[in-house]
């Protein structure tokens, strides 16, 4: 071979341009390496996906009749991590030159340009050819306006891409956002459509994992892995998700409920991040489908869901690109408390947090709002250090890759960059998740009391957060109200909240 390419995990893209000629003179590597595994604590159904997700693509391109070298963790000659492994091909194969495609994660882009920088022979970067925004488009979009706010971003790229709009270019249903139209609790009695779960027997890959004594979280069926494992069943879920889950995927985008753990959402973030099927193919997909099934699918649903990865995905993208490495280390509040322990269990007294984490251990899956107004919320009003928030969630959820992962973290949900992101910091008490969800009405703890002992912990810890941090958010035009809310309150309910949160602060592993 004259050529080696590197394939990484997330790079399962059969559309890529590397793939649409024959090319005999080219190894192609996708390998397991324990620096992948080790970095985190992976929830199993994850680590699963992942080298089941790569193996189907190794054999798809080679029954292609591309040349595929595909190393397994087990593999003697595994180095355990990409540097030893491309050095090792470099010189086994006497190759001419090193070609990969620019990696998502700084970690990885770093130890790759480092690699390169030591090699002998040629290289050369490739684009991946899956997002709508390069790496830099982002920061120059914003360069001069003051704020990155995210619906300007998303704005332009309705715009840029002529997504949703008319034939004068005004967007759709005259509105670019019809978040006011969604965001509603689900009804008694209302049953959303069944996720469709796939039945992947991943015994293989667990094995494998097991025995090389890979630390992981979670649960799982290795017989029954109910994720998306190549383009076909990506495709297929994508499609099931445009028949059964687009027509109220806006309307219940923010519900929560003890007897379902996906609701309308599409469960495509997996099949997303590691490029099995693009954003562009996802949003036409739907698009197309609500072209043809007009009746069925009202543009406050579609919108909603395409806001997500129009805006959303490629905004955290760009602003990763634009912040790291020093976005890693932001912590605005100072943050220094440890993640309680029930977070790696689920066994908690409070009901909202055991439904959420038990779940994504059951499923290594929660959607948005679990993610940012349950465990996101209370570790924030915990005051959890966001080193270990991003520990956690980098590893428990399937499509969790450190670029999505951390500005969604660190930035959406814990402010700890100090107001990049979001406009404030996203908390809540008990009011919000009770008229988003019903976990409260089977909770141990009163949802309407905030001083008492059976007082949910969100109630009082809400304002001790506000009160604690007075000097950094009191001139945020968005929490006006809530100060003035607390200043007006009864000095005696005042004292009485405080100790309250002091409480549940000291003995955060017992609630
Ligand atoms: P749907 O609700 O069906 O949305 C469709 C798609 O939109 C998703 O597949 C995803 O690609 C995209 N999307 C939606 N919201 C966001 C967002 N805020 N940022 C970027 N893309 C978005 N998403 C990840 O892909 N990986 C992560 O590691 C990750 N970590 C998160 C951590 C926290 C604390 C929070 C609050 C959110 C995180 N998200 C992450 C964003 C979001 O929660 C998931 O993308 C979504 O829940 C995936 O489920 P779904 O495919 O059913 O999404
Ligand atoms: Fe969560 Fe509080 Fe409601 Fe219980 S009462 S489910 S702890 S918000």
């Amino acid at each position: 071979y004259k050529i080696l390419r590197l394939i990484l995990g997330d790079q399962l893209n059969l559309q890529h341009s590397w793939f649409s000629q024959s090319t005999p003179d080219i190894l192609h590597v996708l390998m397991e390496v324990k620096a992948e595994t080790d970095y985190v604590w992976h929830h199993i159904q994850k680590a699963c996906a992942f080298f089941a997700a790569m193996e189907n693509f190794a054999e798809t391109l080679n029954d292609k009749g591309f040349e595929i070298l595909y190393l397994h963790l087990d593999d003697p000659e595994n180095h355990q991590n990409f540097s030893g492994n491309l050095a090792a091909l470099i010189q086994k194969f006497e190759i001419e030159e090193f070609q990969y495609q620019l990696p998502d994660e700084y970690r990885l882009d770093h130890e790759i340009e480092r690699f390169c920088n030591g090699l002998q022979i040629k290289y050369r970067a490739f684009d991946t050819e899956h997002f709508f925004t390069s790496r830099a488009e982002l920061g120059l979009f914003f360069s001069d306006k003051k704020e990155m706010v995210m619906e300007n971003f998303y704005r332009h790229m309705r715009l840029k891409h002529h997504v949703l709009l008319d034939e004068s270019d005004d967007p759709q249903g005259g509105k670019w956002n019809f978040d006011a139209e969604n965001r509603k609790k689900l009804p008694k009695n209302h049953k959303p459509n069944p996720p469709l779960l796939f039945e992947n027997d991943v015994s293989k890959q667990f094995n494998k994992i097991r025995d090389a004594g890979i630390r992981t979280i979670g649960n799982i069926d290795p017989a029954h892995l109910p994720w998306p494992l190549n383009r076909t069943q990506s495709l297929k879920l994508l499609q099931y998700f445009c028949e059964n889950c687009l027509q109220l995927f806006g309307t219940f985008q923010d519900a929560m409920h003890t007897g379902e753990w996906s609701l309308y959402h599409s469960r495509l973030s997996f099949s997303l991040n590691t490029k099995m099927i693009s954003p562009v193919e996802v949003i036409s997909t739907a698009i197309d489908y609500r072209r043809n099934n007009k009746k069925a699918v009202a543009i406050n649903q579609i919108e909603g869901f395409i806001r997500q990865i129009l805006g959303w995905r490629e905004y955290m993208r760009g602003v990763y690109w634009m912040k790291m490495p020093g976005f890693g280390k932001l912590n605005y509040f100072n943050h220094q408390k440890k993640l309680p322990e029930w977070y790696w269990t689920g066994k908690t007294k409070m009901n909202c947090l055991k439904h959420s984490i038990t779940q994504s251990l059951d499923f290594s899956y929660a959607h948005h709002i679990q993610r940012l107004m349950i465990t996101g919320n209370f570790a924030l009003l915990a005051g959890i250090n966001p080193d270990d928030l991003d520990f956690w969630y980098l590893g428990i959820y399937i499509d969790a890759l450190q670029w999505v992962e951390i500005t969604n973290t660190r930035g959406m949900s814990q402010y700890a960059d100090g107001g990049l992101i979001g406009s404030k910091p996203y908390t809540a008490s008990a009011n919000y998740i009770h008229k988003m969800s019903n976990y409260c009405d089977s909770c141990k703890y009163d949802r309407s009391d905030k001083t008492g002992e059976n007082s949910c912990p969100f109630n009082s810890m809400y304002w001790d957060f506000h009160v604690r941090n007075r000097e950094k958010l009191e001139h945020n035009h968005r929490l006006l109200m809530v100060y003035r809310i607390w200043d007006n309150m009864d000095a005696q309910l005042k004292s009485s909240v405080l100790d309250r949160a002091k409480y549940y602060l000291e003995n955060l592993n017992e609630l």
